[in-house]
């Protein structure tokens, strides 16, 4: 089972191969074709360190160095989709509850406005920032 932090549902929907390195997208790519090809499966929301970070230069001995700021976009992604942490759901339906409650409602800021990734995300969106 593919273990996900709720706020990758987010990065995964507007993935355009950028990312922290060679290796981490190249993990990114495998990990968004194994979830498609199976969406159906159910994956766990975990709020640590998960499958995408992996590869991440920012993963630390299994800990995120981004630390509470990644923890409160799954935090707000857990909310605002009305999902609990390490709930086990179909990437198919985790994907509809994103992009329903957080993409179509334009309420992408409110969890992850800090990100570095911001801006590509919201011009991959067609959003005007
Ligand atoms: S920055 Fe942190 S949460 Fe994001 S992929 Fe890297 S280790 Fe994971």
């Amino acid at each position: 089972m593919i273990n996900l932090r709720p706020h990758h549902g987010m990065c995964i929907g507007q993935f355009v191969g950028s990312g922290y390195s060679d290796e981490f997208t190249a993990n990114m790519q495998r990990i968004i074709e194994r979830l498609e090809a199976c969406d159906t499966q159910n994956i766990k929301l975990v709020c640590h360190v998960d499958d995408i970070c992996g590869s991440c230069p920012h993963n630390h001995e299994g800990i995120c160095r981004s630390g509470q700021k990644v923890m409160n976009y799954d935090a707000a992604c857990l909310t605002i989709c009305g999902i609990r942490e390490n709930e086990e759901i179909s990437w198919r339906d985790f994907k509809d509850k994103v992009r329903a409650s957080i993409l179509e409602t334009g309420k992408l800021k409110e969890v992850c406005g800090g990100c570095q990734w911001i801006d590509t995300c919201l011009q991959n969106m067609g959003i005007n920032y």
